[in-house]
C-alpha cells in the first residue's frame, strides 16, 4: 500500500512505539482524544509565533502577546475547569518570564513555524520547525520549543526530531546548520549542540526508509506494554484486548489484527457517528433548557394577567393545575397507616422491587422459579455519552 500521508517525526515515533496504534491513527483515521498537554503546548507556541512573527520592528508589547494568548487559548482536553485555569496561569507566567528574558535581544527570526515537505530517500516527509535563525556567518540555527516536563539530560545530542530538522533545513534552505536547540520554556533553559553527526543522520535516514517500507507492507503488529497500553485511546478497539476477558492490565498475548471486531470501513464511520450522536444529544439538552425557560415565562405572564389559556399561530397552551404532596417523615406516615390497618392499600407492587427480590441470593428457590416463569428478561443496550473535554 501507499503511505497514507507523508511521514513526520511524530508519526515515525508512533509507528515505532506501536504499529497497530499507527494504523488506528493514520490508516483507519480514528482520532485520539484531545490531550490537555497538546492544547497547552499549542497555545503557548501560538503566542510565541505571534511574538516572533512580526514583519518589522518593534517587537509586540507584552500586553499584546498575553492578549493574543488569551484570545487563542485552546480549551480541549482538560479534565475540568480547575485544571484548565492552572495551566492557563502557568502559560501566562511562562510568557511573561520569556518576554522579560528575551525582549532586550529581540530579533526577527529567519523563519517562524517553518513548514517543510520534501523526500528523504524517496519517502515523503513533512514537518514544522518552531524557529530558524541565520547566524552572522550565514549558517542556520534551529530551535524547538518544549512546554512539557523537564528534558532528559543530553536529549539534544541524538534526538531524531532535530536530526530531521537539520536534514530538512540543509536540503531546502541550502545552508549548513551550525546550532540545534531544545528550548524548555517552563525553566527557560536550553540544550544546545552544534549539529548532529553524519552517523546520526544516516541512522535516521535508514529508520525512515525502514518505517515507510513496513507501512507499505502493511505490517501493523500490536506492540503492547503495560505503560503504553494504559494510556492508549485505542485499547477498546485493539486486537490484543479482544476476547481476553480482562478488564484491566495488559495481555502478553499478541492477537492477529483480523480479530478486530470492527471492519476498517465501520471503524472509519465511527468517529463521525459518535460526534453526530453527541451533537444531537447536546441539541436536545439545549432545546429542553430553552423550552423550560419559555414555559416559565408563559406561566409568569399567566399569573400576572390571570390567563388560563393562550394561542400562538401553531400551538395553544392551557394552564393545568396539579397538586403535589411531600411527606417529611415517610416512616411516621407508614406507621400511621399500619395503625389504621390500611398499610397494604398504600403499597403498590413496584417492578424494581420485584427484580430486587428475584435477584436476592437468599430467596426461596420455589418462589424464585415461580417468578421466573412469570417474567421475561431482555438485555437492552444503551450508550453512555461523555463530552471529549471530560
Ligand atoms: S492498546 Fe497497546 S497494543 Fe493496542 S494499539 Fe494501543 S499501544 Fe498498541
Amino acid at each position: 500500500m501507499e503511505l497514507p500521508r507523508p511521514l513526520s517525526h511524530s508519526s515515525i515515533s508512533l509507528y515505532e512505539e506501536c504499529p497497530q496504534k499507527y494504523k488506528f491513527r493514520y490508516i483507519d483515521k480514528i482520532p485520539e482524544k484531545p490531550k490537555h498537554f497538546f492544547s497547552f503546548g499549542s497555545s503557548v507556541h501560538e503566542a510565541l509565533e505571534f511574538f516572533y512573527g512580526v514583519k518589522t520592528l518593534p517587537a509586540p508589547s507584552l500586553e499584546a502577546v498575553l492578549s493574543y494568548y488569551r484570545e487563542h487559548w485552546i480549551s480541549a482536553g482538560y479534565k475540568d475547569n480547575v485544571q484548565e485555569q492552572e495551566y492557563f496561569a502557568d502559560g501566562e507566567d511562562i510568557l511573561k518570564r520569556f518576554y522579560q528574558k528575551h525582549i532586550a535581544d529581540f530579533q526577527i527570526p529567519f523563519f517562524v513555524e517553518y513548514k517543510f515537505d520534501f523526500k528523504v530517500d524517496g519517502v515523503p516527509i513533512t514537518g514544522r520547525i518552531d524557529r530558524i535563525d541565520k547566524t552572522p556567518d550565514g549558517k542556520l540555527s534551529v530551535t524547538d520549543y518544549k512546554t512539557g516536563k523537564a528534558l532528559e539530560k543530553e536529549r539534544v545530542l541524538t534526538d531524531g526530531q532535530l536530526t530531521l530538522y537539520q536534514i530538512a533545513c540543509e536540503e531546502l534552505l541550502g545552508a549548513p546548520v551550525s546550532r540545534l536547540s531544545f528550548y524548555h520554556l517552563p525553566t527557560l533553559k536550553e540544550q544546545v549542540i552544534e549539529r548532529h553527526t553524519e552517523e546520526i543522520v544516516s541512522d535516521l535516514r535508514k529508520k525512515i526508509t525502514r518505517v515507510a517500507s513496513s507501512i507499505s507492507k502493511e505490517l501493523f503488529e500490536p506492540s503492547p506494554s503495560e505503560q503504553r497500553c494504559r494510556w492508549c485511546d485505542y485499547k477498546p478497539l485493539c486486537p490484543v484486548y479482544q476476547n481476553t476477558g480482562r478488564k484491566n492490565g495488559t495481555s502478553s498475548k499478541k492477537a492477529a489484527p483480523q480479530t478486530l471486531v470492527l471492519t476498517e470501513e465501520a471503524a472509519e464511520d465511527i468517529p463521525a457517528l459518535v460526534d453526530r450522536y453527541g451533537e444531537m444529544r447536546q441539541k436536545i439538552r439545549a432545546s429542553m433548557d430553552e423550552a423550560e425557560e419559555l414555559k416559565k415565562k408563559i406561566l409568569a405572564l399567566f399569573q400576572e394577567k390571570g390567563f388560563v389559556r393562550a394561542f400562538g399561530k401553531k400551538f395553544e397552551v392551557n394552564l393545568l393545575e396539579k397538586t403535589e404532596w411531600e411527606f417529611s417523615d415517610k416512616n411516621q406516615v407508614l406507621a400511621a397507616l399500619k395503625k389504621a390497618g390500611i398499610y397494604e392499600r398504600a403499597l403498590a407492587p413496584r417492578l424494581d422491587r420485584i427484580v430486587e427480590i428475584l435477584e436476592d441470593a437468599d430467596l426461596h428457590q420455589e418462589l424464585k422459579d415461580e417468578l421466573l416463569k412469570l417474567s421475561q428478561k431482555t438485555q437492552k443496550k444503551d450508550l453512555k455519552l461523555n463530552p471529549l473535554s471530560d
